[in-house]
């Protein structure tokens, strides 16, 4: 189920060392979320994602790295407040950390993804407001950077069903509908709609899109196998359910 190494690591920021882990390896056996969150075992590995520097807050996959323009930003004032922040869970803390300083360097889409994690975290610690508020502002930084691809502007509508707006979800899928959708992601927007019909905010895995595995014989006898952390996305998550992976 992968390994976790503890390593001292001095931090590329302030240069202070710290005891840090590193993930490596881990597998979920079984389909994402339809936004992509992991199955089991990587669902519950969250708090290895990212590394936070104990004594100036820096925060990214490997603290030892760092870009030339991360120093002023974790200096700023905005870094230091949100650091502060007593009442967001520390875990989603630390995403939104890495999010401002992805924001400020110019990667929109990263920021999104790491505000994702964010809320990710609040539906376990049970604080639906922040959720709800954190993947809002991810949807937001998803559409002021490079147009999505396709697979993301799926993703959206589940991040807004998710946040409970369901005008705005409805409102993508329907942008998504006016193209010609490739099959599986019809699909995916299709049970996209019936979700937001019934006012439905719950989280569902991507294989709920899809027929039930009796419908489907030549990929039933992968249920169950481990499959690796998705790497492509949402429609490689989708190729490795209908075995094309
Ligand atoms: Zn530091």
């Amino acid at each position: 189920m992968g390994s976790i190494e503890i390593a001292t690591v001095r931090c590329a920021v302030c240069g202070r060392e710290s005891r840090q882990k590193l993930l490596r390896g881990v597998r979920q056996s079984g389909p994402p979320d339809l936004d992509l969150r992991p199955a089991e075992m990587a669902r519950s590995t969250m708090q290895h994602w990212l590394q936070q520097c104990p004594a100036c807050g820096y925060a990214a996959p490997r603290i030892d790295e760092a870009e030339p323009q991360a120093a002023e930003i974790v200096a700023a004032g905005p870094y230091r407040a949100l650091l502060a922040e007593a009442s967001f869970p520390p875990l989603a803390r630390r995403f939104l950390c890495r999010a401002m300083l992805l924001e400020e360097m110019g990667d929109l889409h990263g920021a999104a993804e790491a505000t994702l994690h964010a809320a990710w975290v609040a539906d376990d610690w049970r604080k639906p407001d922040l959720a709800r508020a954190w993947r809002l502002d991810a949807v937001a930084l998803f559409r002021q950077g490079p147009p999505p691809p396709l697979e993301q502007r799926v993703r959206i509508v589940d991040i807004l069903r998710r946040a409970g707006d369901f005008v705005g979800a409805a409102a993508q899928a329907g942008e998504l509908e006016r193209s010609s959708l490739p099959e599986p992601v019809d699909r995916v927007v299709a049970f996209e709609r019936r979700l937001i019909a019934a006012g439905d905010v719950r989280a569902y895995t991507v294989a709920s899109a899809l027929p039930p595995p009796a419908a489907r014989p030549h990929v039933s006898h992968r249920a169950g196998r481990p499959v690796r952390q998705p790497r492509g996305g949402l429609f490689a998550a989708l190729r490795r359910l209908l075995g094309r992976g």
